[in-house]
């Protein structure tokens, strides 16, 4: 018979249960796994304050399930708990009934009142998604009734917000709320210094857990914001709108947010389960917190073995202290019970013993600031956030791939308001389309009048093919598979192909040779004649009394001199004369094989506008004509060439004029524009193709454009494939 998994609650420790799960019985029918949530979506509890500081929007931190586990194999049901019954192996919600085999209860926390009945029902917590949207929704109302409000007293209480406790949750609130004070304030044109943003404490410092360090750099940024935080005030009570601190002072305010402790919830709370302290054991009267499942150190529940606790609701005791309740925390115990389970059904391997594996803690102050000690690293500002940042790609990634990865993404950085991101507003992308609706018209029409323009140049006719007209995409167009050179090197008449050229250059190599031959020889006659020169000199100086004799000798050494000159330059002319006779050579080679020219060359030759840009033997150039063009496009037959260059400038034309799969279209337009770069037939007056065809990725398509209908319903229908779903390769939603 199939065992039967089911796990309640779909929080951070049982989404990883659930993952070991799926992975180990994904091909086994003999295994069903059920998870039961009161949502239809997960809810990322790190972040709901950004939801409620109006940083992100709602959509952020809810992550439906289908999403998450996609095709795979697990039954995902919306519904509420209500009851269990252990002796029977059964949960129950209003209408269902959940048999199982093995239970595994991760039904997350509560806020946590110490008894303060009054302060539970005055105030906001920061729970629960609901929570989150009722603090958001109260603290827009509040200012936009503040500012019609005349009397003063009850303005200064509305313009009052007060955060109760200084760990992380309350500090997170208290930095969303301080960089929503001045959206609001610029939007209501109120003066910031109105109104008030505190943090009130019973400790006498912020962030337990962080390092002296870090406390310090959050106080300092804090305050340097102008948040009150008042360290060492117990809160005794509330009542509507006044907060009652121990000192027998109160603050007046209409919004209080209390996040102070946190407890087990009341659904564990009522379950026939043993729990830790404060749980019913403790004598009536004086219990004042709701307890949490006590576990065996395998996680399962002290009273049934086959029912597991994980994450916030489980009381379990390591070096001597409860585990923290955090998203690590609550992962490792999924891992464990998971692990446990999957050890009892297979009757292999070993059970383990929880052991808690922490790396470290985050904490944001708003959007632009943060402090972390992530694995041992203190740092604050800019690297905080980014390691925070990246903590939650790398755990997106882990539960829900590159869809969720990009949702985040797209939330924290691209849809972000009021450049409330570490990095400001670099990352928005949300432009109108209609803005970028010329220039796609504009880029459209140029690609289709260069495919056009080329079948005017005969590239659709056979018939031309020597060269063939896509020739000049090549370092070496004899290499165009099919071509008229490339045919005549097939059949070994190279020489119809190389010769000119290489019977030039032989040419030109002999005459250099014979023209540095004379020269040299050249050369040495003239130092043999300085030579000689100088010797008639010292006779000449040697012989004073044969004046005559050495006149003429002096002067028959001079003549010797001259002729040797006359030598030497007549050798020189004679390398003239052949240098004169190589280039002539050349330029008949190249007379006989004249450069093949892309369609812009009569304007690239008009000196005030062309620049040769690239260089095709340097560089990226050389090893992308070499490589690409030579080496592998050169395969393609040069018809086959040709007509794909046509038919796909045409169709790039017409689809980015119609808005039509406009982003592929405009990717392949950048990769046109660069092979035609890399091949030195494009020229700096072309650049802007280039730049707007990066531009049109941006979603130019769905501004009177057919990507407008045409993109969500391909979306749709891929969404619903099993292999969208399966690999988590979805837009959005997935459709079923
Ligand atoms: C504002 C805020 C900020 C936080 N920031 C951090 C942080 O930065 N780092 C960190 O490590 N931790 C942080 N935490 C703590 C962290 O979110 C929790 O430790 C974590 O969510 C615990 O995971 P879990 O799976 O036990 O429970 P949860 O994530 O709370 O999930 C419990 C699930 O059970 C479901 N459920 C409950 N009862 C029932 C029922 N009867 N029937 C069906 N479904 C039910 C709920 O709908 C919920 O989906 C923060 C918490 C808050 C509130």
């Amino acid at each position: 018979m199939a065992k039967n998994i089911l796990l309640v609650g779909g929080g951070y420790a049982n989404v990883a249960a659930a993952k070991a799960l799926i992975k180990r019985y994904r091909k086994s029918d003999e295994v069903k796994i059920t998870l039961v949530d009161r949502n239809p979506f997960m809810t990322c509890m790190t972040e709901l304050h950004e939801v409620a500081g109006w940083r992100v929007e709602p959509d952020s931190v809810r992550i439906p399930y289908a999403k998450l586990f996609g095709a795979q194999k697990i039954d995902i049901k919306s519904d509420t708990i209500t009851s269990i019954d252990f002796d029977k192996n059964e949960a129950k919600s209003a209408l269902n009934t959940y048999p199982y085999d093995y239970l595994i209860l991760g039904t997350g926390a509560e806020p946590n009142y110490f008894g303060m009945k009054d302060v539970e029902e005055n105030s906001f917590a920061l729970w629960s998604f609901d929570d989150a949207m009722r603090i958001r929704e109260h603290i827009e109302k509040t200012f936009e009734k503040a500012v019609a409000e005349p009397d003063t007293a009850k303005r200064k209480k509305m313009f009052t917000f007060v955060v109760a406790g200084a760990g992380f949750t309350g500090i997170e609130m208290a930095g969303e709320l301080l960089e929503w004070r001045d959206v609001m304030c610029k939007k209501w044109r109120i003066d910031p210094s109105e109104v008030k943003v505190m943090v009130v404490e019973a400790l006498g410092f912020v962030l337990p857990p962080m390092s002296e360090k870090l406390r310090a750099k959050a106080s300092k940024y804090l305050y340097k914001h102008n948040v009150e935080v008042r360290l060492n005030t117990a809160i005794v009570g509330a009542e509507p709108g006044r907060v009652n601190l121990k000192d027998g002072s109160a603050i007046e305010t209409d919004t209080f947010i209390w996040t102070c402790g946190v407890d087990g919830t009341h659904f564990a709370d009522s379950l026939s389960l043993s729990q830790g302290p404060f749980g019913k054991d403790v004598p009536e009267g004086k219990r004042n917190r709701r307890g949490r499942i006590l576990t065996t150190p395998q996680l399962a529940s002290v009273d049934y073995p086959n029912v597991y606790a994980v994450g916030d609701n489980i009381w379990f005791i390591e070096d001597g202290k409860p585990i923290p309740q955090l998203v690590e925390s609550a992962e490792n115990t999924g891992h464990c019970a998971a692990h446990n389970i999957m050890v009892d059904i297979d009757g292999a391997g070993e059970k383990e013993n929880f052991k808690n594996r922490l790396r470290g803690n985050m904490c944001s102050i708003g959007g632009k600031y943060g402090v972390s000690n992530g694995m041992g690293i203190e740092c604050g500002g800019f690297m905080a956030m980014a390691v925070k940042h990246i903590a939650n790609l790398l755990y997106f990634w882990g539960i829900g791939g590159v869809n969720v990865c990009w949702e985040y993404i797209k939330h924290e950085f691209l849809d972000i308001p009021e450049n409330r991101s570490f990095v400001w507003g670099l990352g928005r992308y949300k432009n109108r389309f209609y803005w970028s609706f010329l220039l796609r018209l504009w880029l459209g029409v140029l690609w289709l009048f260069e495919g056009i323009n080329k079948i005017g140049e005969g590239w659709l006719n056979p018939a031309v093919n020597n060269p063939t007209p896509s020739a000049w995409l090549f370092n070496n167009p004899a290499k165009q598979r099919g071509s008229a050179a490339w045919l005549a090197a097939q059949a070994g008449d190279a020489t119809a192909a190389v010769t000119a050229a290489s019977g030039a250059g032989d040419a030109t190599a002999q005459a250099v040779t014979a023209a540095s031959g004379a020269a040299t020889e050249a050369v040495t006659a003239a130092s043999g004649a300085a030579q000689a020169a100088a010797d008639t000199v010292t006779a000449a100086s040697g012989a004073a009394q044969a004046v005559a004799d050495t006149v003429t000798a002096a002067s028959g050494a001079a003549e010797a001199v001259a002729d040797t000159v006359t030598a030497a330059s007549g050798a020189a002319q004679a390398v003239a004369d052949t240098v004169t006779a190589a280039s002539g050579a050349v330029a008949a080679a190249v007379a006989a094989n004249p450069p093949v020219h892309g369609p812009y060359w009569p304007i690239m030759t008009n000196p005030v506008i062309a620049k040769d840009y690239a260089d095709r033997t340097k560089g990226v150039a050389n090893w992308f004509t070499n490589w690409l063009m030579d080496g592998i496009m050169a395969q393609i037959p040069y018809m086959g060439m040709q007509i794909f260059v046509v038919v796909f400038e045409m169709c790039i034309g017409l689809a980015i004029i119609g808005g039509c799969f406009t982003w592929i279209m405009s990717a392949i337009s950048v990769l046109m524009v660069l092979m035609f770069i890399f091949t030195g037939n494009f020229y700096w007056y072309n650049f802007w193709m280039l730049v707007a065809g990066i531009v049109m990725m941006g979603g130019a398509g769905r501004g009177l454009g057919i990507d407008n209908w045409l993109q969500p319903a391909l979306k749709n229908w891929w969404n619903g494939t099993k292999f969208g779903r399966k690999h988590h390769l979805y837009f959005d939603n997935p459709t079923k």
